[in-house]
């Protein structure tokens, strides 16, 4: 059940342990099946299996909080993996998808999400982006008063199916990341409930809009604790039954709760997880869960970034100031917020020897540079690993949410080709082997400890950007734009 320390450190077992054995066989294979090239030299794997298992998990977390026929709705926060069969695969799992632009509605769309499956969240939406929706049918969470105005308007013209709700900020605090914390006192989204006034002012467009059923909220992310995440919760409730005892009906009938819960980046164990929080929800809000208000969640980080590794060449190896430094190709295009802020989002780096068998040895401490000219390019600094060589492997692990996903075009490096993998035989698969495309052996049962043959099967998920697509999204088709007279 050990899968190699390479640079690690610690032995995984149980679920984590069989995502650890799955990874090492998809990137043995992954060298074996020449998904690595010389124009290539830079992946993204994405375990299917471990995507499944966590919106299984999802959905049972709340099964047991929620008393039974509670409608529940797992909504996927598609900026998490804009990637449309990743969210066909979900969708396949019973979740839905939380949309935030045009772009990321057209994402959901294609892949076959229904509207009744579909919430959309922007803080910015035009006109045109709430009539599309309202057409539709989709579920909408206005922002603010201006939107709620733009609301009244569009719904006297045509009437809509499209439950509707009012997001609010319950100003619970920060945690510690400050951009990406969402309850602050001056967060830009919602309406800042605690606002001279606000709560009143609310509670007024409520009665006053009897097609408003909906209360919002989004106050967890990275680095929030769960707690300040439960109360942000539980004031949402509070405002919920507030609006209901003054209407003197069940306007509200939803409270959708956000996503935004934590990851463990630093070992292969999913913690915190849905079922705890789920569960602290329970014991924070008794009233959210006792059968009177259907959810909705938006979970986008903790049901992909687990389940995401980014494979890159070691080009070469030097040194600098007595530091060693390994030069790969994975740097500041898919680890943008890990290069800008390496404090706030250390991520794991494993050592692979250029077979793609996890690289044994004495630590050593070491830089894990990216491609892009300047100096912060840098995966991880003062790193122990086994020492890397030119052409080994370095894996970026926990990427599956966030990182290859949403491409940073800088230096113009290309977007790399998003690989699914099914290890056939391991948890979660219902493949069987020897079938085109699973040709590549990578590993016996022996040394993963997985039931199964241990064959792994690829099917791409997006295709590498090419040099010509990328000077055709350059302006490459009209070059004179700028010097025609
Ligand atoms: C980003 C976002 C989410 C998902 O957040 P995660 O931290 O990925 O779970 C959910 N809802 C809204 C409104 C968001 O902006």
């Amino acid at each position: 059940m050990i899968a190699g320390t390479n640079g690690l450190g610690t032995e995984t077992r149980g679920a984590a342990g069989e995502s650890a054995a799955r990874r090492d066989l998809a990137v043995r294979a992954a060298v074996e099946q020449g998904l690595l090239t010389e124009a290539e030299p830079v992946v993204a794997l994405l375990d299917v299996a471990g995507v499944r298992a966590s919106a299984a998990a999802l959905h049972a977390a709340f099964t047991a909080v929620t008393a039974p026929g509670t409608p529940v709705l797992h909504a996927f926060a598609v900026k998490a993996a804009p990637l449309v069969p990743v969210l066909r695969l979900l969708r396949d799992a019973g979740i839905g998808a939380e949309v935030a632009s045009p772009g990321e509605l057209g994402l959901a769309r294609a892949a076959g999400l229904l509207p009744d499956r579909t919430v959309l969240d922007s803080p910015a939406k035009t006109p045109a982006e709430l009539r599309e929706a309202l057409a539709l049918g989709i579920a909408v969470n206005a922002d603010n008063p201006q939107e709620l105005a733009r609301l009244d308007a569009l719904l006297a013209a045509a009437p809509s199916r499209s439950p509707i709700g009012l997001r609010v900020n319950p100003q619970t605090g920060s945690g510690s990341i400050g951009a990406l914390s969402t309850a602050t006192a001056t967060s830009k989204f919602g309406v800042a409930l605690r606002d001279e006034g606000a709560r009143a002012r609310v509670v007024r467009a409520y009665l006053d809009r009897p097609w408003l059923t909906r209360l919002h909220t989004h106050s967890g992310s990275q680095g929030v604790p769960l707690a300040l995440m439960a109360e942000g919760v539980r004031t949402v409730y509070e405002l919920a039954e507030e609006i209901n005892a003054a209407a003197g009906r069940h306007q509200v009938d939803t409270v959708d709760i956000g996503g935004g819960l934590p990851v463990n980046f630093s070992s292969d164990d999913e913690t915190p997880t849905h079922a705890e929080y789920a569960r602290l929800l329970k014991e924070t809000v008794p009233g959210l869960f006792d059968g009177r208000y259907g959810l909705v969640t938006e979970f986008g980080r903790s049901l992909l970034a687990k389940h995401g590794t980014v494979l890159a060449r070691v080009e070469y190896t030097k040194s600098a100031g007595g530091r060693p430094i390994a030069v790969t190709h994975a740097g500041v295009q898919i680890a943008t917020r890990t290069v800008y802020d390496p404090e706030s989002w250390p991520l794991r780096i494993a050592a692979y020897d250029a077979g793609g068998r996890p690289r044994t040895g004495p630590d050593l401490t070491q830089d894990i540079a990216g491609p892009a000219c300047f100096t912060g390019d840098m995966l991880a600094t003062g790193r122990a690993l086994p020492a890397l060589e030119a052409g080994d492997l370095v894996a970026a692990l926990d990427t599956g949410a966030y990182y290859f996903a949403n491409h940073y075009a800088y230096n113009s490096l290309a977007r790399p080709g998003v690989h699914g993998f099914t290890v056939t035989g391991s948890t979660g698969s219902t493949g069987t082997a020897g079938t085109a495309g699973s040709t590549g052996t990578a590993g016996s049962t022996g040394s993963t400890g997985l039931p199964g043959d241990g064959r792994v099967r690829f099917a791409a998920v997006r295709p590498p950007q090419t040099v010509a697509e990328i000077v055709a999204e350059a302006g490459g088709g009209d070059p004179d734009a700028l010097v025609r007279n």
